[in-house]
């Protein structure tokens, strides 16, 4: 199986390689095998792309806002009509299955490119009078951003970046997580193919050294970094050195609050949604699942059948409900936090090893019951399918526990109570909250993180402030009234 694409870079409307850069091999993390080789980018490279992006970026802001949308509307267009193909490149690239990534990673991207397309043209500033003269406000582009992406959804990550950043006038340098580098070189081929001008889009790969060289260059106005929380501070407190904007969609380790009195079967689905769903890397998982005493038993019980029957296997098969994790490396990580638990004193419900299949980094999805904060598997994100379970007696007790932590991407609640669930979420310290669901992300909300979890927002209009600045322009009517 081979996913070689023509060239590892994508600069100035076209693919660019250069063999002096650093080998990346691409695996299909089902299978072990190298499906493509890429090369990580010069610094001449680099340069190629800053220096591209820089140039298109002027004509591209003064381009009508309708026009910028109508071209991100078709890109939108032929990303859903090259669905499958689209799907099973995200498989090989992350291995997730593709039944996911028919129905989450490119849709996802082509909602947030629609959604903004729909966004750009709304973009005005106001008239503020003042008996007189007045003032009004334009609301301008920040210039050439940099989006540096994760693994975990890296279409999907590439399309809500550099959706707004162009919707609203910016061009856009992105670098993909290495271990997944395929996807971005595809968005790039399908803007040029819908019309957008060369060297708005420019795809560069390379490891964090690749990063670090755009989040410090003079011409970069914006970073938008998708990561964790270790790179997050390193990569803002680049971007500050030179003042510029940053988004950071940082991890977590957030709270799924369920009461006695929810649906058993909704909590128990929505709890595996927030731990299995991508083999558990998905940022806003809810991995701390606080269940209240009265129903825990029955929860669990629950939880084990339905876990056990979860169907792991070959991510290209259509029965496949979770696949590997996306490397070594990771599968590493997620069974040292594995041992760690078992070590810690969590009792084991189901799962715990690695799943019975020849090839590929599977895990069998798993759940810690009597989990307690003080345990790692409490306090650190593990980004795979790893569910702690930890049980409560009352709300106050419940909400005390959930904020007891540095991250504060996400939480969620299950309750028959309405007046509780909102009562809860209110106090709750976290940027994307659910109340009887989980992890549901339309583009048409703001999502990102408090405390260590983010700064900024992506998607909703809460994404026009992150990409675009305010000027205010003060219109003198009378005579200048100077005293000297
Ligand atoms: P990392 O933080 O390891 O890397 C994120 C990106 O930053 C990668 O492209 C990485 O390159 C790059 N990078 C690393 N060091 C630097 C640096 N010094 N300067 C610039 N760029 C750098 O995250 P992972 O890829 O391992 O992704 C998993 C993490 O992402 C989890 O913590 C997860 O919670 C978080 N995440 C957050 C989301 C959110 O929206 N809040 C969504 C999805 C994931 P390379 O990998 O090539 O070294």
């Amino acid at each position: 199986m081979k996913a070689q694409p023509t060239a590892s870079h994508f600069i100035d409307g076209a693919y660019v390689e250069d063999t002096a850069g650093a080998v990346i091999d691409v695996i299909y993390p089902a299978t072990g095998a190298v499906i493509a080789r890429l090369h990580e980018a010069t610094p001449a490279l680099i340069d190629r792309a800053l220096a591209a992006a820089t140039r298109a970026q002027g004509q591209w802001a003064a381009t009508r806002p309708v026009e910028r949308a109508r071209i991100l509307r078709r890109a939108a267009d032929m990303i859903r009509d090259r669905g499958e193909e689209l799907a099973q490149l995200e498989t090989l690239d992350t291995g997730k299955p593709v039944q996911e990534t028919r129905v989450a990673d490119w849709p996802s991207g082509a909602d947030a490119l629609e959604y903004f397309a729909g966004l750009a043209p709304t973009v005005t500033g106001e008239t503020i009078p003042l008996g007189g003269d007045f003032v009004y406000t334009l609301r301008e582009p920040l210039g050439v951003c940099v989006g540096i992406g994760a693994w975990n959804y890296p279409s999907q990550i590439a399309c809500w970046k550099s959706a707004p950043a162009l919707a609203f006038g910016n061009a856009m340098v992105f670098k993909p997580s290495e271990v997944t580098p395929l996807g971005a070189l595809k968005l790039a081929e399908i803007y040029i193919e819908a019309g957008l001008p060369a060297g708005l889009f420019n795809v560069v790969q390379g490891r964090g050294a690749v990063g670090g060289a755009l989040v410090t260059d003079p011409r970069v106005a914006k970073v938008s970094l998708t990561g964790s929380v270790p790179t997050g501070r390193k990569v803002y407190a680049a971007a500050a050195e030179g003042m510029r904007h940053v988004t950071m969609e940082l991890g977590g380790k957030s709270p799924l609050i369920i009461f006695d009195d929810a649906s058993l079967e909704d909590a128990v689905g929505a709890a595996m949604m927030a731990n299995f769903y991508s083999a558990g890397q998905v940022c806003s998982n809810g991995t701390r699942v606080f269940v209240q005493k009265g129903i825990k038993d029955a929860f669990l019980s629950r939880l084990k059948v339905r876990a056990e029957a979860m169907v792991l296997g070959d991510p290209l098969d259509d029965a496949t409900q979770m696949g590997p994790l996306v490397s070594d490396v990771q599968l590493a990580k997620v069974m040292g936090y594995i041992d760690t638990a078992k070590t810690e004193g969590a009792r084991l419900v189901t799962g715990g090893a690695r799943a019975a299949l020849n090839t590929g980094y599977f895990v069998q999805p798993t759940v810690f019951a009597d989990v307690t904060d003080d345990m790692t598997l409490a306090r650190e994100e593990v980004f795979g399918p790893v569910m702690a379970v930890l049980d409560f007696d009352t709300e106050e007790e419940a909400i005390t526990r959930a904020n007891a932590t540095e991250f504060g991407l996400a939480a969620g609640v299950f309750t028959a109570d309405i007046t509780r669930a909102h009562r809860v979420i209110g106090q709750l310290q976290a940027g994307t909250c659910w109340i009887n669901a989980y992890n549901l992300t339309p583009v048409e909300a703001p999502f990102g993180g408090m405390k260590a979890s983010g700064v900024g927002r992506e998607n909703g209009h809460a994404a026009v402030q992150h990409y675009t600045q305010v000027k205010s322009v003060y219109v003198g009517m009378g005579p200048v009234d100077a005293p000297y």
